[in-house]
């Protein structure tokens, strides 16, 4: 087992992750920018390292100083949270010539998810079953034209190199198609210095459903049921459930038994997530997540497994610790995430947290890493908590849910809680649905 492990992170995720480690008896170092040397992650670890400036490229995405940050505190393993470089093969190869462990799969497989044709062309090989589309890159009008015809419009055009919902462009008709394809091709060409874009079925009303899985590295692998990520703003999550109201027990057996299979298959190492878009009873590949993800926890309260605990366990060569028959699911879970944000129209509201009160009783877990007096540097992302709620069902959930937003102060800040707090008491989440689309057109009604 690691004597010491640093966090490469900050915020919620940090102090997740430490947490974890203290349960271990792992010691602990945190690394930090200037901007955050009062965060809780930093108060609470045995180690800090103060490793730059407030821009993330200065500080958080410094490898060299992460790496120096090691050297210097003896540091064994680095867990990368989720952003960041938590799906940067490069860094995950440089640990490894310095020999530490980076505590999730190998640059290798990073490399393989991070590049979406490929990690689509990797899905289908494995039996995942895919979005129908173009089998690689597409470049030549004619292609584009001759491919849409067959799988039949719309298409959706996206980005290879793409991520965090940026560029697609959706063609509903022949006459779009060729305006499409270029706009996206210089639009990825711009942001991610890869014009590489390639063409796929545009679903209509799909949910987005994802499969937590987990492999040893050596041909085993899990799977810890899904989580339902439908509710998104602009391709950004908002609320996350687990078990998914929308698939019987016998979908939910074979997605998982699909992906754990393949997660054996690739000799994939670590925590991992395999998303897909669901409709109509079908299942369609859209990507790999080579990493811990912000709405774990909620995964965590359906099963009752520490899934850190399992990466760290796992990364140290501990194997896996449970057996597929061993993970028993148990009720139903409900995570909000809650941006310092005005409700309304999502503009980022850092400043000082002048009163913070978390909810608390059976039930109910807040990962968080403010309090109160603490002050949000406004140079990273909004999310300052998620309020975790599991219930023996869906209706019990939901109530308990309705009382803990009740509970829940953050004053001195604007926060998405009133939104939760009308979501909540809405008849289409109470009754499980929604699609992708459902949340933003809810918010465009409302104005
Ligand atoms: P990113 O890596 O940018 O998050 P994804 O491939 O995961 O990109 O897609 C992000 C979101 O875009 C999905 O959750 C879904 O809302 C939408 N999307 C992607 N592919 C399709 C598709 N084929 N049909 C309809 N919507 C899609």
């Amino acid at each position: 087992m690691f004597q010491k492990i640093l966090i490469a992170n900050r915020g919620e995720i940090a102090l997740r992750v430490l947490r974890a480690c203290k349960e271990l008896g792992i010691q602990t170092v945190v690394v930090h920018s200037t901007a955050d040397a009062d965060a809780m992650h930093v108060r609470l670890a045995d180690e800090s390292v103060c490793i730059g400036p407030p821009p993330s490229r200065d500080s958080y995405l410094n490898i060299h100083q992460i790496v120096a940050a090691c050297e210097i505190t003896g540091a064994d393993a680095v867990h990368p949270g989720y952003g960041f470089l938590s799906e940067n093969a490069k860094f995950a190869d440089i640990l490894a010539a310095h020999n530490i462990t980076f505590i999730g799969p190998s640059g290798d497989h990073i490399r393989i998810m991070g590049d979406k044709i490929e990690a689509k062309r990797t899905a289908k090989h494995l039996g995942i079953p895919v979005v129908p589309g173009s089998d690689g890159a597409v470049t030549e009008e004619k292609e584009a034209r001759r491919i849409a015809g067959e799988i039949g419009y719309p298409v959706i055009i996206k980005a290879s190199a793409g991520g965090g919902g940026r560029g697609m462009k959706v063609a509903r008709s022949e006459a779009d198609l060729v305006v499409a394809l270029q706009t996206a091709r210089s639009e990825a060409g711009a942001a991610f210095g890869d014009d590489a874009v390639y063409i796929e079925k545009y679903l209509e009303k799909p949910r987005h459903i994802e499969v937590q899985v987990f492999g040893d590295g050596a041909g085993r692998g899990v799977h810890f049921g899904e989580r339902d990520c439908s509710l998104q703003r602009r391709h950004q999550k908002v609320w996350e459930e687990a078990p998914s109201p929308a698939l019987n027990a016998e979908e939910r057996a074979h997605i998982g038994g699909v992906c754990a299979r393949a997660i054996a298959d690739l000799g994939y190492s670590g925590a991992g997530t395999i998303e897909f878009l669901y409709e109509n009873g079908e299942f369609y590949f859209i990507e790999m997540n080579t990493r811990l993800q912000v709405e774990h926890p909620v995964t965590e309260a359906i099963t009752g497994i520490d899934l850190v605990h399992e990466q760290i366990r796992v990364a140290s060569g501990g194997g896996l610790s449970m057996r597929q028959e061993e993970i028993r699911f148990q009720g139903h879970a409900i995570e909000c995430r809650i941006n310092a944000e005005d409700p309304r129209t999502f503009t980022p509201s850092p400043g000082t947290i002048t009163h913070f009160h978390t909810p608390g009783g059976l039930g109910i877990r807040v990962d968080s890493g403010v309090y109160s007096g603490y002050k949000i540097p406004p140079y990273y992302d909004s999310l300052i908590g998620k309020l975790i709620v599991h219930g023996r069902n869906r209706v019990e959930c939901m109530m308990r849910l309705r009382r803990a937003l009740d509970e829940f102060v953050v004053d001195g800040i604007k926060t998405t809680l009133p939104l939760f707090r009308d979501l909540v008491g809405n008849a289409d989440i109470a009754n499980g649905e929604y699609d992708i689309h459902w949340l933003e057109k809810y918010l465009a009604d409302k104005d």
